[in-house]
């Protein structure tokens, strides 16, 4: 049986097992996916041996990048791998949070964007959103983090731009523990008048879930995030992180097993659901 995983630190939180295991079964492919709590750095080269493929979360994104012996596509120039597939004895190093997000907004006709935020999301963000030739401008209060986007000729800033955009990005932890909002609510609201649609990479979750079938009433009944609750009051349309999750993870999955099933069909066979379904009525 083929053994898959998700590491990071935490890693209970994690709603991967849920989504790949529930395509292994409807595929009836024998294969087990789990999530392994990897406390420290040194443990991770041994686990990443002992799986066919994983997913890397918080915080080793950047560590596993180092130690993948090809880094493959978008994840070269992200520097940040969260999916590594072992194929005769080599590990090959992916990103696809970056297609993941685009796979949400890629219909949406976005021209120019702001990002809220200069961590890991962001940089899969703005690298994925140049390459496919919108504007960015990023936003980070901590200039420590203004260099990667530099080096790589996205325009950043301490203070925000007040402009018209196609699209605002939360791209930043602020809503995820507590209420918080990412910038102050006087910035917000006029970034929310004169933009069209606001992504917020936060999405909500429930530690109830755990099964495919929760996962599914979840995701159709899903609450706001205090940042997209906050929005509500506007005329701003809005889109949580749920759909980057599943998309990164169907992305994935794609890899795993070398194309074999595209993410247009993994897409289709969880949307056509019939649980999905039930619940949408
Ligand atoms: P990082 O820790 O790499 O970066 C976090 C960024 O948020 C930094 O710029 C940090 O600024 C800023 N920040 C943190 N707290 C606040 C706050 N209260 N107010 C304003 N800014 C704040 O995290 P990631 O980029 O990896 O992840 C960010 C969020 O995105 C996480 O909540 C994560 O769960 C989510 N995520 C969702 C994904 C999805 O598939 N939907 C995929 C990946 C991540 P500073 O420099 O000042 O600390």
């Amino acid at each position: 049986m083929q053994q898959f995983g998700v590491i990071g630190n935490p890693i209970s939180h994690s709603l991967s097992p849920i989504i790949h295991n529930f395509l292994f079964s409807h595929l009836g492919i024998k294969a087990f996916y789990q999530k392994i709590y990897v406390p420290h750095l040194e443990k991770l080269n041994g686990v990443l041996d002992s799986l066919d493929g994983a997913n890397i979360t918080l915080p080793y994104k950047e560590e596993v990048f180092g130690i993948c012996d090809e880094v493959m596509g978008i994840a070269k120039e992200i520097g940040a791998v969260n999916t590594i597939v072992n194929r005769d004895q080599k590990k090959y190093g992916f990103n696809t949070d970056a297609l993941g997000f685009w796979k949400c907004v890629e219909n949406l006709g976005i021209r120019n964007a702001l990002i809220l935020g200069a961590g890991g999301s962001a940089k899969a963000i703005a690298v994925m959103l140049q390459k496919m030739g919108v504007e960015v401008d990023v936003y980070a209060k901590n200039k420590l983090r203004h260099l990667f986007f530099i080096q790589r000729q996205i325009k950043v800033n301490a203070k925000i731009d007040l402009k018209d955009y196609d699209l605002l990005i939360n791209a930043t932890s602020a809503g995820l523990i507590t209420d918080d909002l990412p910038v102050p609510e006087k910035i917000l609201k006029e970034l929310f008048c004169r933009s069209r649609y606001l992504f917020d990479v936060i999405y909500p979750s429930d530690s109830r879930m755990n099964s495919i079938d929760s996962f599914l009433d979840f995701f159709v009944h899903r609450k706001a995030t205090p940042l997209i609750a906050y929005a509500q009051s506007y005329s701003i349309q809005t889109m949580d992180g749920l759909e980057m999750l599943l998309f990164q993870a169907l992305l994935a999955f794609e890899i795993f097993f070398s194309k074999q099933y595209s993410f247009e069909e993994l897409r289709a066979l969880f949307y056509n659901s019939k649980k999905l379904h039930r619940s949408k009525k």
